[in-house]
């Protein structure tokens, strides 16, 4: 039993915290709830930053997962712009940057990531005004007053944030090159056969895409407030207007590790978002856990992750537990083009595509042995959600029948 004078005190105020606090509420948490960020914004959608909102068709407020008004029906009291830089697990306090601190019943973190860091620092291009990183509204706000039509953009990664700002730049008349380290775009998350038709793509609209490329070094202007180019290792040097790096993420996990919570590349969780101690939660890209799917350790960075997870944290904390192992899922947008993959590739055997990747709406099936492991969907919205029970749940498949178009795919469902 919950009493009424119980605080839930929730540490980040993004997708995951918005949702925890929301949800906790719905499920009955009859006390305060404190949602607690260090962005100044209302909680907002990040998936647009790198998409509708760089191109300038999504406003801050379209942007908002939930209006003002939402907070405060729910009796959430909103800590914005305000940092947690310790837990105290002891006396169940959080203190926050520039006090007073608060006391609390139960915690959930939902701190998210930070973009991982290029390792070249020393060169100073971290605090020139032109160099970015793209985790935040802020960020997008200071990119977008240099998306000026001609200037020279060097994207540092072809991951998916990467791309989707090189799509949206190149539409703007920007001169956008891609480097990539690796000998292919995507190579982290996608079969070769994939990344060669998103590299297409990006060539066809005029993006500059290259491969096994290391970044050496950045040069800067006199004054150091600008980067004037960036060098490879192999010698070349892009002169540039403006560089945008997008290499990863970063979990933040310190605060949770500092006050002794088991951390592992990512805030360790079970399938009730239970951390390591049980009065708190923890949901999001912040976290790791067990996948009953995958019978393996995994952290996702996921809006549907994010979401689900919130859910469950919620439901332990009013008492209904709801275990958690959701169907990873992810989507991406760049051009015309709506990418959505479903499961994790890693271990695949076997690569079946069904549809044409020359025709631009495909599906690629990534299998071991006969049973489907992920899916990416380009331009198939309808076979997106064959392909989720298809991962889901383990169903095993020909791989003949799943390359031939005049099969139906939902045939291949058990009846
Ligand atoms: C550009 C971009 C595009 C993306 N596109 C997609 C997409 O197409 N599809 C998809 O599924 N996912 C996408 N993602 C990933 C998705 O946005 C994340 O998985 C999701 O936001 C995770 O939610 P979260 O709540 O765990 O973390 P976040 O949304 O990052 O929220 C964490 C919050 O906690 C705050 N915080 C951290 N530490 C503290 C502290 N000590 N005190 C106070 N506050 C703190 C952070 O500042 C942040 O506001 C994208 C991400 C980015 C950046």
């Amino acid at each position: 039993m919950i009493e009424s004078d119980e605080v839930l005190t929730v540490i980040g105020a993004g997708q995951a915290g918005a949702e925890l606090a929301v949800q906790a509420r719905e499920g009955g948490w009859p006390g305060r709830i404190l949602l607690a960020g260090d962005e100044p914004d209302l909680p907002y959608h990040r998936p647009p930053l790198s998409k509708a909102y760089l191109a300038g068709t999504a406003t801050t407020e379209t942007l908002a997962l939930k209006a003002r008004a939402t907070y405060e029906h729910a009796g959430i009291e909103l800590v914005l712009g305000r940092r947690v830089v310790a837990v105290d697990r002891k006396a169940r306090r959080v203190e926050f940057d520039g006090g007073p601190s608060i006391d609390y019943s139960r915690l959930a973190f939902a701190t998210g990531g930070r973009p991982r860091r290029l390792p070249t620092a020393a060169s100073g291009a971290d605090r020139a005004a032109n160099f970015h990183y793209l985790r935040t509204l802020a960020d997008v706000d200071r990119i977008r007053a240099r998306f000026i039509d001609g200037a020279r953009l060097v994207i540092i990664g072809g991951g998916y944030v990467g791309l989707e700002v090189a799509a949206v730049a190149v539409k703007q008349g920007l001169q956008v090159v891609v480097l990539e380290a690796a000998e292919r775009i995507l190579s982290r998350v996608t079969a070769p056969a994939v990344s060669a038709f998103y590299e297409t793509v990006h060539r066809a609209a005029g993006v500059d895409v290259r491969t096994g490329m290391q970044v050496e070094t950045f040069e800067l202007n006199r004054d150091r407030s600008r980067v004037s180019a960036v060098v490879c290792r192999d010698g070349e040097r892009l002169a540039c207007d403006l560089v945008v790096a997008g290499i990863g993420l970063v979990p933040n996990t310190e605060l949770a590790a500092d006050c002794g919570l088991a951390v592992d590349d990512g805030i360790l969780v079970d399938a009730a978002a239970r951390t390591s101690d049980p009065h708190i939660v923890a949901a999001g890209d912040c976290t790791r856990y067990h996948s009953a799917l995958y019978d393996r350790s995994i952290r996702l960075e996921s809006v549907p992750n994010a979401l689900e997870q919130a859910r469950c944290a919620a439901a332990t904390l009013t008492g209904q537990e709801r275990r958690f192992d959701g169907v990873p899922w992810f989507w991406s947008d760049q051009y015309d083009l709506k990418l959505k993959m479903v499961g994790l590739s890693q271990g695949y055997d076997q690569l079946v595509l069904r549809g044409s990747p020359d025709a631009g709406a495909f599906c690629a099936f990534y299998l071991k042995g006969r049973r489907v492991l992920a899916v990416d969907t380009v331009n198939r919205v309808p076979d997106f959600m064959v392909a989720k029970r298809l991962v889901g749940e383990r169903i095993e498949v020909d791989p003949d029948r799943l390359a031939d178009e005049a099969v139906p795919l939902k045939s291949l469902l058990p009846a």
